[in-house]
């Protein structure tokens, strides 16, 4: 054999670098369905699903082309890991040459580097030229800095792509960033009528793909009863069609607001297809700016649309690698409070928390600002072991893979890394949820409550977070004035918030 190509479940693209000069005379596709891949964080039930699916699909997208492949089935194959079945492949097969694109996580990577160095087989690892910036581009621009910020990076990429720029070199529209307008939120009315989500039932594979889920990780969280995500390229298409017509216009406007019992609302859910590499980020981009040039959609809303994916996605593939390995230790504000079992099961009485957390289990999905704002925000103000947060995230969404997890979780939401890619720790009370969605009408609590048996843990833990930071929350020009705000509180509340705080960290369970 020349080359075995390995494809990992991420990485399923027939134009991806890996298969360029495929000769099936001489060449063969690795692919595993590893049982290690869905237990060293115990993903749930939907993502799991959703992985073997769309691997399955590409598979026979493989077998269609008439190229030979070795598929190594879920419980059809005695390997536990990757690295195993790696290692039995390459003594089989004896190749020149492994051939893989860069992996989305440094472990596989360190992996497929020791499986092959072990095996004496000589490693082809190529650029993953799905990214817009290459991860040698973004490591040569980070070299002796010590904090990198997002916008420097977006408009450097706008220009070096070419997105949404005039031809001399100004942003089309007059700026490059129109964030201000994109906060709203729907008011008492709520949302009104919203666009159905796009929704592909499971075929004979994904039914296949959900027994064997049920069979070999039976007892693992979450639910897969409710499938409905792509797991083809043609479907992943479908679902970005159907986006850049029905939502795209009013993503911007609404992209923080929040609504009980509407997990989708206007956001892409295209996270999950481009994460697998169904889809190429140039082409989503391309969708959305063609629906400006049409005139169907205001420059606030694809510039908004834009910056997710060619700013916050890339830089965050860049900080990942440029953080890797010591980002997954991270723990700046040494917090070390266990995850609580509701995480795991949504049963709690928090209705923000219920909300985000009942939707995650059932669709495998929740949109940024319920990511950051509600699940993420109190496991930092709460004082969660960053480890066990970092757990929670990989194991539950359909479109969590580590090299877009960790730092959203380690770095964003729980301000672990300090302020190397963000600047500040976003971390607010209940008045933020009130603002935002309707959650606080349902619940048992009272988002101004900062004491007593109805007060609300997101005010209560938000406040005892600023207390117990607030030298750090001091510095920072963009916080100070959460500190200088808990100061116009008399010694009485601020004891009585304090003690509220012991009570509820001490009985995470009664929440
Ligand atoms: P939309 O809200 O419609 O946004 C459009 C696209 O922009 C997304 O599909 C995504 O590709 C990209 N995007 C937006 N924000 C980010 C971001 N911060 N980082 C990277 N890409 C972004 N995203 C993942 O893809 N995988 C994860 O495992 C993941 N974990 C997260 C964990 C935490 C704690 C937080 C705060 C965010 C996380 N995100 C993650 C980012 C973001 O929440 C999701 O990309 C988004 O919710 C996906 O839904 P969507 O496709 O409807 O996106
Ligand atoms: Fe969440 Fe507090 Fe509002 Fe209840 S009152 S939904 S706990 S923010």
């Amino acid at each position: 054999l020349r080359h075995l190509v390995l494809v990992l479940g991420d990485q399923l693209n027939l134009q991806s670098a890996a298969l360029e000069r495929f000769d099936s005379s001489r060449d063969r596709v690795l692919m595993v369905e590893a049982r290690g891949e869905s237990t060293h964080v115990p993903s749930t039930k939907m993502r799991s699903a959703l992985f073997l699916s769309a691997m399955r699909h590409f598979a026979e997208a493989v077998r269609a082309k008439g190229w030979p492949i070795d598929y190594l089935r879920l419980g059809a194959h005695a390997f536990d890991t990757l690295d195993e079945a790696l290692g039995d492949a390459l003594a089989r097969h004896a190749p020149q040459a492994l051939v893989v694109v860069e992996p989305g996580e440094w472990r596989l990577e360190q992996a497929v580097l020791a499986v092959c160095g072990a095996a004496g087989v000589r490693v082809d690892l190529r650029d993953d030229l799905h990214f817009m910036c290459g991860r040698n581009e973004f490591a040569d621009d980070a070299r002796g800095k010590s904090r990198l910020v997002m916008e420097a990076f977006y408009r450097r990429m706008r220009v070096k792509h070419g997105v949404l720029m005039e031809p001399d070199g100004e942003p089309l529209g007059g700026q490059w960033n129109f964030d201000a307008e994109n906060r709203g939120a729907f008011g008492r009315a709520g949302p009104g009528l919203l666009p159905p989500p796009p929704s592909f039932p499971p075929d004979a594979i994904t039914r296949e793909a959900i027994a064997d889920v049920e069979q070999h990780f039976g007892d693992h969280y979450g639910s897969a009863d409710a499938f409905a995500w792509p797991v083809t390229r043609a479907q992943a298409l479908e679902a970005l069609a159907d986006f850049v017509t029905h939502r795209l216009q009013d993503f911007g406007r609404f992209q923080d607001a929040m609504w009980q019992q509407e997990p989708f609302l206007y956001h892409a859910l295209l996270s999950s297809s481009l994460n697998l590499k169904l889809l190429d980020p140039r082409e989503v981009i391309d969708a959305a700016v063609a629906r400006y040039h049409d005139g169907a959609v205001p420059i606030e809303a694809v510039e908004g649309f834009v910056r997710q994916i060619l700013g916050w996605r890339e830089f965050i593939r860049g900080v990942y690698w440029w953080r890797m390995p010591k980002l997954l230790e991270a723990n700046a504000l040494g917090h070390t409070a266990p995850l609580p079992d509701w995480y795991w099961t949504g049963k709690v009485q928090m209705n923000c928390m219920k909300n985000a957390i009942g939707q995650t289990l059932e669709t495998g999905y929740a949109h940024h600002i319920q990511r950051l704002m509600v699940t993420g925000n109190f496991a930092l103000t709460f004082g969660m072991e960053p480890a066990q947060v970092h757990a929670w995230y990989l194991s539950v969404y359909v479109d969590a893979v580590e090299w877009v997890e960790a730092p959203n979780t380690l770095g964003m939401a729980l301000y672990a890394d300090g302020a190397r890619f963000v600047t500040k720790p976003y971390a607010a009370g209940g008045a933020y949820i009130r603002r935002m969605s309707n959650y606080c009408d349902g619940c048992r609590y009272k988002p101004g409550a900062r004491s007593g048996d109805e007060a609300c843990p997101m005010t209560v833990m938000y406040w005892d977070f600023v207390a117990r930071h607030a030298p750090m929350l001091e510095r920072n020009p963009r916080t100070v004035m959460m500190v200088k705000n808990l100061r116009r509180f008399d010694a009485d509340d601020l004891s009585a918030i304090r003690a509220t705080a012991e009570r509820m960290r001490a009985r995470p369970d009664a929440l």
